[in-house]
């Protein structure tokens, strides 16, 4: 379909809670061809909707390596319907060009959803891999919760925000990681 521009963060619309999908539509399949088409064109690992300016609970994910086929995976309305361990990974966005910070994340996570045709799926993923990472980042960004709101080192976070003239933490966005952060240390 198309390329579409990537908000950068900063963009008010990034931090607004995204809309429930109320029919995989027509409409619906564009968007997810366009979510696709740009995420591949800027090398990502995935991208939600409202990336692209559109406000709907619509995000899509290829962890694929280069040398793999592509595993393209579309998830529409999805809910975290189970989720455990803790694990710190190193995350980018593709809203914040070059910025790449330390999150906490958890570990496995059991994601309820539906596809491009509009059926109901459930996928577990584990081990922190980077699937079950993308999962809870993806599914943030539905809610307005962006990665560096997960941060384990603000201080950090915050050069590297200046670094690539990034706008400042919003600290009020902080989540407070507590829990995870005892989980991690068991
Ligand atoms: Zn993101």
């Amino acid at each position: 379909m198309a390329i579409k521009k990537v908000l950068n963060y900063g963009t008010e619309s990034l931090r607004e809670p995204s809309k429930e999908v109320h029919k995989v539509s027509k409409k619906i399949t564009d968007l997810v061809r366009d979510l696709f088409d740009t995420m591949y064109a800027q090398n990502g690992v995935g991208l939600a909707a409202p990336q692209i300016g559109v406000n709907l609970r619509v995000f899509v994910i290829d962890t694929s390596s280069n040398d793999e086929p592509l595993n393209p995976m579309v998830f529409i309305n999805p809910k975290i319907i189970k989720k455990s361990g803790a694990v710190i990974s190193n995350e980018g966005c593709l809203s914040f060009p070059q910025a790449y910070t330390d999150v906490i994340r958890y570990k496995n996570v059991m994601v309820k959803a539906l596809n491009q045709h509009g059926k109901p799926f459930v996928l577990e993923a584990t081990d922190g891999s980077l699937l079950a990472r993308a999962i809870q980042h993806e599914n943030d960004h539905l809610d307005g919760v962006l990665f560096i709101d997960h941060t384990v080192n603000r201080f950090e976070t915050e050069e590297v925000l200046k670094k690539y003239n990034l706008p400042d933490l919003d600290p009020d966005m902080l989540i407070d990681e507590s829990e995870l952060q005892k989980e991690l240390d068991n």
